[in-house]
Protein backbone atom coordinates (compact mmCIF):
# COMPACT_ATOMS: atom_id res chain seq x y z
CA UNK A 1 0.00 0.00 0.00
CA UNK A 2 1.04 3.22 -0.70
CA UNK A 3 1.56 6.04 1.55
CA UNK A 4 1.47 8.79 0.17
CA UNK A 5 -2.43 10.44 0.08
CA UNK A 6 -4.74 10.36 -3.00
CA UNK A 7 -6.17 13.65 -4.12
CA UNK A 8 -9.84 12.21 -4.52
CA UNK A 9 -10.05 10.72 -1.16
CA UNK A 10 -8.59 13.53 0.30
CA UNK A 11 -11.55 15.83 -1.06
CA UNK A 12 -13.84 13.16 -0.36
CA UNK A 13 -13.29 12.92 3.46
CA UNK A 14 -12.96 16.81 3.48
CA UNK A 15 -16.30 17.31 1.71
CA UNK A 16 -17.99 14.23 4.22
CA UNK A 17 -16.93 16.77 7.03
CA UNK A 18 -18.84 19.68 5.05
CA UNK A 19 -15.54 21.29 4.91
CA UNK A 20 -13.31 23.78 2.99
CA UNK A 21 -9.81 23.39 2.31
CA UNK A 22 -9.55 26.26 4.76
CA UNK A 23 -11.45 24.29 7.89
CA UNK A 24 -8.81 21.49 6.79
CA UNK A 25 -5.96 23.22 6.64
CA UNK A 26 -6.61 25.26 10.27
CA UNK A 27 -7.49 21.84 11.44
CA UNK A 28 -4.54 20.29 10.03
CA UNK A 29 -2.05 22.92 10.95
CA UNK A 30 -1.07 23.06 7.60
CA UNK A 31 -1.41 26.15 4.62
CA UNK A 32 -4.46 26.63 2.51
CA UNK A 33 -2.26 26.28 -0.53
CA UNK A 34 -0.59 23.37 0.30
CA UNK A 35 -4.43 21.93 0.68
CA UNK A 36 -5.13 23.22 -2.80
CA UNK A 37 -2.02 21.45 -3.88
CA UNK A 38 -2.40 18.37 -2.52
CA UNK A 39 -6.03 18.16 -3.65
CA UNK A 40 -4.77 18.96 -7.09
CA UNK A 41 -2.16 16.24 -7.33
CA UNK A 42 0.59 19.23 -7.16
CA UNK A 43 2.01 18.28 -4.16
CA UNK A 44 2.09 14.97 -1.86
CA UNK A 45 1.07 14.29 1.47
CA UNK A 46 2.68 12.05 3.43
CA UNK A 47 4.63 11.40 6.75
CA UNK A 48 3.76 13.65 10.19
CA UNK A 49 1.38 15.74 7.43
CA UNK A 50 -0.38 12.79 6.30
CA UNK A 51 -0.78 11.95 9.70
CA UNK A 52 -2.03 15.49 10.64
CA UNK A 53 -4.19 15.64 7.85
CA UNK A 54 -5.97 12.12 8.01
CA UNK A 55 -5.92 13.19 12.42
CA UNK A 56 -7.94 16.27 11.38
CA UNK A 57 -10.67 14.58 9.01
CA UNK A 58 -11.22 12.14 12.39
CA UNK A 59 -10.37 9.05 9.55
CA UNK A 60 -7.45 6.09 9.28
CA UNK A 61 -4.33 7.51 7.12
CA UNK A 62 -4.97 3.99 4.95
CA UNK A 63 -8.51 5.96 3.77
CA UNK A 64 -6.35 8.08 2.10
CA UNK A 65 -3.65 6.14 1.16
CA UNK A 66 -5.47 2.85 -0.07
CA UNK A 67 -5.85 3.18 -4.02
CA UNK A 68 -8.40 -0.22 -3.78
CA UNK A 69 -10.87 2.18 -2.21
CA UNK A 70 -11.35 5.29 -4.87
CA UNK A 71 -12.09 2.43 -7.33
CA UNK A 72 -15.94 2.49 -8.24
CA UNK A 73 -16.47 5.34 -6.94
CA UNK A 74 -16.79 7.53 -10.26
CA UNK A 75 -19.25 4.92 -12.37
CA UNK A 76 -21.18 4.42 -8.94
CA UNK A 77 -25.03 6.02 -9.71
CA UNK A 78 -26.16 8.52 -7.13
CA UNK A 79 -29.58 9.31 -6.87
CA UNK A 80 -30.25 12.60 -4.62
CA UNK A 81 -32.42 14.75 -6.25
CA UNK A 82 -34.71 15.66 -4.12
CA UNK A 83 -35.52 18.90 -3.48
CA UNK A 84 -32.10 19.75 -5.08
CA UNK A 85 -32.94 23.31 -5.63
CA UNK A 86 -32.80 23.71 -1.50
CA UNK A 87 -29.21 22.39 -1.27
CA UNK A 88 -26.05 24.74 -2.02
CA UNK A 89 -23.10 23.02 -4.00
CA UNK A 90 -21.00 22.73 -0.54
CA UNK A 91 -23.66 20.76 1.10
CA UNK A 92 -24.41 18.57 -2.19
CA UNK A 93 -20.92 17.37 -2.20
CA UNK A 94 -21.09 16.55 1.71
CA UNK A 95 -23.92 14.54 0.79
CA UNK A 96 -22.17 12.60 -2.15
CA UNK A 97 -19.22 12.58 -0.07
CA UNK A 98 -20.83 10.69 2.76
CA UNK A 99 -22.79 8.41 0.47
CA UNK A 100 -18.79 7.14 -1.26
CA UNK A 101 -17.77 7.07 2.40
CA UNK A 102 -20.78 4.97 3.40
CA UNK A 103 -20.44 2.84 0.80
CA UNK A 104 -16.35 2.44 1.31
CA UNK A 105 -17.69 0.94 4.70
CA UNK A 106 -20.73 -1.45 3.59
CA UNK A 107 -18.54 -2.93 0.57
CA UNK A 108 -15.38 -3.39 3.26
CA UNK A 109 -17.70 -4.90 6.08
CA UNK A 110 -19.12 -7.02 3.41
CA UNK A 111 -16.34 -8.40 2.24
CA UNK A 112 -16.11 -12.30 3.16
CA UNK A 113 -19.83 -12.64 4.34
CA UNK A 114 -21.99 -14.29 1.40
CA UNK A 115 -25.36 -12.28 1.47
CA UNK A 116 -28.30 -14.35 -0.02
CA UNK A 117 -31.28 -12.29 -1.20
CA UNK A 118 -34.81 -14.16 -1.26
CA UNK A 119 -35.49 -12.23 -4.57
CA UNK A 120 -33.36 -10.42 -7.11
CA UNK A 121 -33.89 -6.52 -7.78
CA UNK A 122 -33.95 -5.74 -11.27
CA UNK A 123 -34.55 -2.38 -13.27
CA UNK A 124 -37.53 -2.02 -14.64
CA UNK A 125 -37.63 0.06 -17.90
CA UNK A 126 -40.26 3.02 -16.92
CA UNK A 127 -40.25 4.31 -20.55
CA UNK A 128 -41.83 0.76 -21.96
CA UNK A 129 -43.95 0.13 -19.18
CA UNK A 130 -45.07 3.64 -19.35
CA UNK A 131 -46.91 3.86 -15.72
CA UNK A 132 -44.57 3.97 -12.10
CA UNK A 133 -47.75 2.58 -10.18
CA UNK A 134 -47.86 -0.27 -12.68
CA UNK A 135 -43.99 -0.89 -12.22
CA UNK A 136 -45.07 -0.97 -8.22
CA UNK A 137 -47.53 -3.54 -8.99
CA UNK A 138 -44.79 -5.55 -10.65
CA UNK A 139 -42.51 -5.14 -7.77
CA UNK A 140 -45.15 -5.77 -5.00
CA UNK A 141 -46.16 -9.47 -7.66
CA UNK A 142 -42.07 -10.02 -8.10
CA UNK A 143 -41.33 -9.59 -4.58
CA UNK A 144 -44.58 -12.01 -3.85
CA UNK A 145 -45.45 -9.21 -1.49
CA UNK A 146 -48.83 -10.09 0.48
CA UNK A 147 -51.89 -7.76 -0.41
CA UNK A 148 -52.86 -4.92 2.54
CA UNK A 149 -49.69 -2.54 4.23
CA UNK A 150 -46.41 -3.47 4.30
CA UNK A 151 -45.51 -4.00 7.71
CA UNK A 152 -41.80 -3.59 7.94
CA UNK A 153 -40.30 -2.06 4.26
CA UNK A 154 -36.83 -2.27 5.81
CA UNK A 155 -36.68 -5.86 5.58
CA UNK A 156 -38.41 -5.98 2.46
CA UNK A 157 -35.79 -3.86 0.61
CA UNK A 158 -33.02 -5.61 2.59
CA UNK A 159 -34.48 -8.93 1.50
CA UNK A 160 -33.94 -8.03 -2.38
CA UNK A 161 -30.04 -7.31 -0.54
CA UNK A 162 -30.25 -3.45 -0.42
CA UNK A 163 -28.22 -2.32 2.10
CA UNK A 164 -29.97 0.34 4.11
CA UNK A 165 -27.65 2.98 6.15
CA UNK A 166 -29.21 4.87 8.45
CA UNK A 167 -26.45 8.36 8.60
CA UNK A 168 -26.23 11.98 8.99
CA UNK A 169 -26.53 13.57 5.47
CA UNK A 170 -25.54 16.93 7.09
CA UNK A 171 -28.28 18.85 5.86
CA UNK A 172 -32.54 18.21 6.62
CA UNK A 173 -32.43 19.21 3.06
CA UNK A 174 -32.06 15.23 1.91
CA UNK A 175 -34.12 12.71 2.99
CA UNK A 176 -32.20 9.99 1.63
CA UNK A 177 -29.83 9.05 -1.10
CA UNK A 178 -29.48 5.49 -3.37
CA UNK A 179 -26.66 3.89 -4.75
CA UNK A 180 -26.04 1.13 -7.36
CA UNK A 181 -22.86 -0.37 -7.30
CA UNK A 182 -19.66 -0.51 -9.61
CA UNK A 183 -19.21 -3.99 -9.30
CA UNK A 184 -22.54 -6.06 -9.80
CA UNK A 185 -21.57 -8.48 -7.00
CA UNK A 186 -21.82 -5.46 -4.50
CA UNK A 187 -25.10 -4.35 -2.72
CA UNK A 188 -27.23 -1.68 -3.84
CA UNK A 189 -27.40 0.82 -0.83
CA UNK A 190 -29.56 3.40 -0.09
CA UNK A 191 -28.34 5.89 2.76
CA UNK A 192 -31.30 7.33 5.05
CA UNK A 193 -30.63 10.70 6.52
CA UNK A 194 -31.17 10.32 10.69
CA UNK A 195 -34.42 12.07 12.45
CA UNK A 196 -36.81 11.14 9.79
CA UNK A 197 -40.13 10.07 11.85
CA UNK A 198 -40.99 6.57 10.74
CA UNK A 199 -43.85 7.49 8.47
CA UNK A 200 -41.69 9.75 6.51
CA UNK A 201 -38.50 7.12 6.90
CA UNK A 202 -40.90 4.41 5.15
CA UNK A 203 -42.00 7.07 2.29
CA UNK A 204 -38.58 7.71 1.68
CA UNK A 205 -37.57 4.67 1.46
CA UNK A 206 -39.90 3.55 -1.10
CA UNK A 207 -39.33 6.81 -3.20
CA UNK A 208 -35.52 5.52 -3.13
CA UNK A 209 -36.44 1.92 -4.36
CA UNK A 210 -38.03 3.89 -6.94
CA UNK A 211 -35.67 5.50 -8.37
CA UNK A 212 -33.53 2.87 -8.20
CA UNK A 213 -35.77 0.35 -10.43
CA UNK A 214 -37.05 3.07 -13.03
CA UNK A 215 -33.87 5.41 -12.99
CA UNK A 216 -30.71 6.02 -14.54
CA UNK A 217 -30.78 8.63 -16.11
CA UNK A 218 -31.99 12.06 -14.82
CA UNK A 219 -35.22 13.42 -15.80
CA UNK A 220 -37.90 16.20 -15.40
CA UNK A 221 -40.48 13.88 -13.83
CA UNK A 222 -38.00 11.52 -11.76
CA UNK A 223 -39.17 13.11 -8.66
CA UNK A 224 -42.79 12.45 -9.48
CA UNK A 225 -42.74 9.03 -10.79
CA UNK A 226 -40.59 8.10 -7.55
CA UNK A 227 -43.66 9.54 -5.65
CA UNK A 228 -46.01 7.56 -7.74
CA UNK A 229 -44.17 4.71 -7.18
CA UNK A 230 -44.01 4.87 -3.54
CA UNK A 231 -47.69 5.71 -3.11
CA UNK A 232 -48.74 2.34 -4.96
CA UNK A 233 -46.09 0.15 -3.14
CA UNK A 234 -46.80 1.69 0.49
CA UNK A 235 -50.60 1.70 -0.30
CA UNK A 236 -52.26 0.17 -3.72
CA UNK A 237 -55.09 1.66 -5.53
CA UNK A 238 -57.30 -0.74 -5.33
CA UNK A 239 -57.08 -1.66 -1.92
CA UNK A 240 -56.51 1.98 0.23
CA UNK A 241 -59.74 3.32 -1.89
CA UNK A 242 -62.56 1.26 0.22
CA UNK A 243 -60.90 2.62 2.94
CA UNK A 244 -60.66 6.08 2.29
CA UNK A 245 -63.97 6.47 0.37
CA UNK A 246 -66.49 9.10 2.34
CA UNK A 247 -63.64 10.33 3.59
CA UNK A 248 -64.75 14.10 5.22
CA UNK A 249 -62.42 16.81 5.83
CA UNK A 250 -62.50 17.32 9.17
CA UNK A 251 -62.38 13.21 9.99
CA UNK A 252 -58.65 13.06 11.42
CA UNK A 253 -59.60 10.17 13.81
CA UNK A 254 -60.24 7.99 10.55
CA UNK A 255 -57.15 9.30 9.17
CA UNK A 256 -54.98 8.81 12.81
CA UNK A 257 -56.64 4.85 12.44
CA UNK A 258 -55.36 4.98 8.96
CA UNK A 259 -51.78 5.81 9.58
CA UNK A 260 -50.92 3.68 12.05
CA UNK A 261 -52.59 0.60 9.99
CA UNK A 262 -50.43 1.60 6.64
CA UNK A 263 -47.52 3.49 7.97
CA UNK A 264 -48.20 6.42 6.48
CA UNK A 265 -48.36 9.77 7.36
CA UNK A 266 -51.55 11.69 7.28
CA UNK A 267 -50.43 13.93 4.33
CA UNK A 268 -49.68 10.90 2.60
CA UNK A 269 -53.00 9.73 2.97
CA UNK A 270 -54.50 12.62 2.03
CA UNK A 271 -52.50 13.02 -1.29
CA UNK A 272 -53.73 9.38 -1.68
CA UNK A 273 -56.94 9.76 -1.01
CA UNK A 274 -57.07 12.32 -4.19
CA UNK A 275 -55.27 10.41 -6.20
CA UNK A 276 -58.19 7.14 -6.08
CA UNK A 277 -60.77 9.92 -5.79
CA UNK A 278 -61.81 9.44 -2.43
CA UNK A 279 -61.94 13.37 -1.99
CA UNK A 280 -62.98 15.70 -4.28
CA UNK A 281 -59.98 19.06 -5.12
CA UNK A 282 -62.05 21.70 -2.38
CA UNK A 283 -61.47 19.24 0.21
CA UNK A 284 -57.98 18.70 -0.65
CA UNK A 285 -57.37 21.95 -0.81
CA UNK A 286 -59.36 22.53 3.23
CA UNK A 287 -57.33 19.69 4.53
CA UNK A 288 -54.04 21.02 3.36
CA UNK A 289 -55.44 24.39 5.11
CA UNK A 290 -56.55 22.93 8.12
CA UNK A 291 -53.23 20.41 8.10
CA UNK A 292 -51.44 23.88 8.50
CA UNK A 293 -53.52 25.33 11.02
CA UNK A 294 -52.79 22.33 13.23
CA UNK A 295 -48.95 22.52 12.47
CA UNK A 296 -49.01 19.44 11.47
CA UNK A 297 -47.29 20.06 8.43
CA UNK A 298 -44.24 19.99 9.78
CA UNK A 299 -44.99 17.38 12.65
CA UNK A 300 -47.61 14.88 12.81
CA UNK A 301 -49.77 13.19 15.76
CA UNK A 302 -50.17 9.43 15.27
CA UNK A 303 -47.58 6.38 15.74
CA UNK A 304 -45.94 4.39 12.77
CA UNK A 305 -43.64 1.57 14.45
CA UNK A 306 -40.11 3.15 13.81
CA UNK A 307 -37.94 0.45 11.31
CA UNK A 308 -34.68 -0.55 11.71
CA UNK A 309 -31.98 -2.02 9.51
CA UNK A 310 -30.73 -5.72 10.06
CA UNK A 311 -28.53 -6.30 6.94
CA UNK A 312 -25.35 -4.56 8.56
CA UNK A 313 -25.62 -5.38 11.98
CA UNK A 314 -26.08 -8.94 11.30
CA UNK A 315 -22.62 -8.57 9.01
CA UNK A 316 -20.72 -6.95 11.81
CA UNK A 317 -22.08 -9.56 14.09
CA UNK A 318 -21.17 -12.52 12.02
CA UNK A 319 -17.49 -11.13 11.67
CA UNK A 320 -17.42 -10.85 15.10
CA UNK A 321 -18.52 -14.36 15.99
CA UNK A 322 -17.60 -16.25 13.15
CA UNK A 323 -14.25 -13.94 12.66
CA UNK A 324 -13.22 -13.23 15.88
CA UNK A 325 -13.00 -9.46 14.34
CA UNK A 326 -12.05 -6.90 17.03
CA UNK A 327 -13.61 -3.22 16.56
CA UNK A 328 -10.08 -2.16 15.68
CA UNK A 329 -10.21 -4.96 12.87
CA UNK A 330 -13.57 -3.59 11.99
CA UNK A 331 -12.98 -0.29 11.88
CA UNK A 332 -10.30 -0.78 9.68
CA UNK A 333 -12.24 -2.61 7.07
CA UNK A 334 -14.75 0.03 7.01
CA UNK A 335 -12.56 2.41 6.57
CA UNK A 336 -13.13 4.36 9.68
CA UNK A 337 -11.42 5.12 12.94
CA UNK A 338 -12.83 2.49 16.16
CA UNK A 339 -14.64 5.27 18.00
CA UNK A 340 -16.57 6.75 14.86
CA UNK A 341 -16.94 3.25 14.23
CA UNK A 342 -18.11 2.28 16.97
CA UNK A 343 -20.61 5.37 17.26
CA UNK A 344 -21.86 4.76 13.99
CA UNK A 345 -22.61 0.97 13.80
CA UNK A 346 -21.51 -0.69 17.01
CA UNK A 347 -23.53 0.78 19.34
CA UNK A 348 -25.63 -1.81 19.97
CA UNK A 349 -23.77 -5.19 21.27
CA UNK A 350 -24.87 -8.47 19.11
CA UNK A 351 -27.55 -10.87 20.72
CA UNK A 352 -28.91 -13.69 18.56
CA UNK A 353 -26.11 -16.00 16.85
CA UNK A 354 -26.16 -16.36 13.19
CA UNK A 355 -24.06 -18.64 11.03
CA UNK A 356 -24.75 -17.53 7.40
CA UNK A 357 -26.49 -14.54 6.10
CA UNK A 358 -29.81 -15.67 4.64
CA UNK A 359 -32.10 -12.87 3.87
CA UNK A 360 -36.01 -14.09 4.17
CA UNK A 361 -38.87 -11.97 3.79
CA UNK A 362 -41.44 -11.23 6.57
CA UNK A 363 -39.46 -13.83 9.14
CA UNK A 364 -37.03 -13.50 11.59
CA UNK A 365 -33.21 -14.44 10.31
CA UNK A 366 -32.62 -18.09 9.66
CA UNK A 367 -29.28 -20.19 11.26
ZN1 LIG B 1 -36.17 11.49 -5.38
Amino acid sequence: MSTVAIPAMVTLARNAKGWSQADLARAAHVSQGFVSKVENALADLHGEQLAAVAGALECPVQLLTDPALVQGLEVTCLHHRRRHSKLTSAKKRQIEAVTNLTRITVEGLVKGIEIVPDARLHRIDIDAVGDPAEIARMVRAAWRVPSGPIGNLTRLLEAVGIVVVQRALGTTAQDAVSTWPADPDHPPVIVVNTGLAPDRYRYTLAHELGHMIMHILPSDSQEAEADAFASELLAPAEEIAPELAGLRTRDFPRLLALKTRWGMSMAALIRRAKDVEAISDRQYREFWVQLSQLGWRTREPGDVPAETPQTLRRVIETHQREHGYTVEELAAAAGMLPASFTRHYAESRPRQPTARLRLVRGSEPQP
